[in-house]
Formats: structure tokens, sequence, C-alpha cells
């Protein structure tokens, strides 16, 4: 999904989603907020565009990836440092 021309197929931005995780050193559960990349597709391409890029354009979602690998524990008494605990790290939109 990385390629030199995905800007001209994507607008970027970044967004941070709340979720629930539970740290898996001390157990607690807790709100905590991941980044995510936002690649929105764009609604056209630029003219001039070559047939390679109005393709890879036709065959182009909008999608966000996970930014965020690891999160620091929000228990005070805890502060360890944990992998978010879900597999997903690419989501089509
Ligand atoms: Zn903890």
């Amino acid at each position: 999904m990385e390629g030199m021309q995905d800007r001209q197929l994507y607008v970027e931005r970044q967004e941070s989603k709340p979720a629930q995780f539970t740290c898996p050193h001390c157990r607690q559960a807790a709100e905590y907020t991941v980044r995510w990349l936002v690649r929105e597709k764009k609604k056209q391409l630029p003219r001039g565009a070559g047939a390679e890029e109005r393709q890879r354009f036709a065959q182009a979602r909008s999608y966000m990836v996970r930014v965020d690998e690891q999160l620091a524990c929000r228990n005070p008494r805890c502060r360890r440092r944990f992998d978010v605990p879900t597999q997903q790290s690419v989501v089509l939109l």
C-alpha cells in the first residue's frame, strides 16, 4: 500500500481515536488515545496523470494506518509500556 505515487492518490491526515485497553502488566483497563494516519482517496486525479496512475487510482480505497504501536499504561503505579493489543493496524474505510 506504500508507494511514491500515493500522495497523488490520497489526502493524508492524522486522527486520534479513543479505545479501551487492558494493560497486560497490571490488568487495569483504561481509555487510551490511539493515533491513526488516514489516507482518504482524492475525488479525482490531478491533470496529466498517466495510465498507470489512473489504474492505481481506480483500484485505490481510503484506508487508515495505525501510528501507535505501543502505549504507556495510565495506572500511575504501573506506567509500563505495552503493545497495542490488536492485530489490526490497517483499516479500510
Ligand atoms: Zn499497567
